[in-house]
């Protein structure tokens, strides 16, 4: 069935203590009290916030690390959990095409330029029903789910629950909220960074497309949001 082609985005889970944590692992390096003497030393945000980013901006990033989050992810496009999973430090549990058999229409999702053109998307839907005929013929002769797959296309839906640290959380928003980035993991990522900005305020300046954090525009096509990088 046709979906309303936007991602369903959940934060559900993270640490409690998330500006402790790496409060006191940043500490750490510089201080003669144990880590836990740190931890319970201060509840006083801005201190510890004016600390992390000293440490953050000299590139101490395994700091950041220690801090794990989880999101519940679903109507994206198999197309954008490929790009997803392109990204080496975070795990993955992604709803399977060979246990999950689809019956009758299967779900999709239909970029916005097709949609907005309704000659386009009709062609489009009608093609989505063509495939969906061809897997149900596939899977009523007996063949199975993984190989009737196959037909399957990159529009198909997808749910996917992902995993990652600060570190690599930062990196991937840094990467993927460029506007280089695909519209549909750009928005996807832009609702998993308001899913956690809602619980950690502090993370807006650091959940940000690259060229914020550097000031300039390393790609090779910009969009001119930022001035290029010149000598
Ligand atoms: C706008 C855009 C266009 C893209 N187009 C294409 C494309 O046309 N074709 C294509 O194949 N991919 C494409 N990609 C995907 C891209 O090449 C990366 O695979 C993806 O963005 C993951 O980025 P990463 O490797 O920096 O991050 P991650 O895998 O998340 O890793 C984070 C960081 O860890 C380090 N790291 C991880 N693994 C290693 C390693 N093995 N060795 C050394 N350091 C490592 C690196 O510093 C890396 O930046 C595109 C990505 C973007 C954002």
């Amino acid at each position: 069935m046709e979906n309303n082609n936007k991602p369903v985005v959940n934060l559900i889970s993270k640490p409690e203590n998330m500006l402790k944590t790496i409060y006191t692992a940043c500490r750490t390096c510089y201080s003669a009290l144990s880590p836990y003497e740190i931890y319970n030393s201060t509840d006083d945000e801005a201190k510890m916030l004016n600390l992390i980013e000293k440490v953050i901006s000299s590139g101490h990033y395994s700091t950041i690390e220690h801090i794990q989050v989880t999101f519940a992810i679903s109507n994206v496009s198999r197309a954008c959990t490929h790009q997803l999973v392109r990204h080496r430090h975070m795990s993955f549990s992604q709803k399977s095409q060979r246990y999950v058999k689809e019956k009758g229409q299967f779900d999709f999702i239909i970029p916005p330029t097709i949609a907005k053109n309704e000659e386009l998307r009709s062609k489009f839907i009608n093609f989505m029903g063509e495939i969906s005929k061809l897997y149900c013929e596939f899977t009523e002769a007996g063949i199975p789910a993984e190989d009737a797959r196959a037909v399957l296309p990159n529009a198909a839906a997808s749910s996917i629950v992902a995993s990652l640290n600060l570190r690599e959380m930062i990196h991937l928003a840094n990467l993927r909220l460029c506007t280089r980035a695909q519209y549909e993991i750009r928005t996807m990522i832009k609702m998993m960074c308001e899913e956690l900005i809602k619980e950690e305020p502090w993370l807006k300046s650091y959940l940000v497309p690259k060229c914020e954090r550097l000031g300039y525009c390393d790609e090779d096509k910009s969009c001119g949001r930022m001035p290029k990088l010149t000598k």
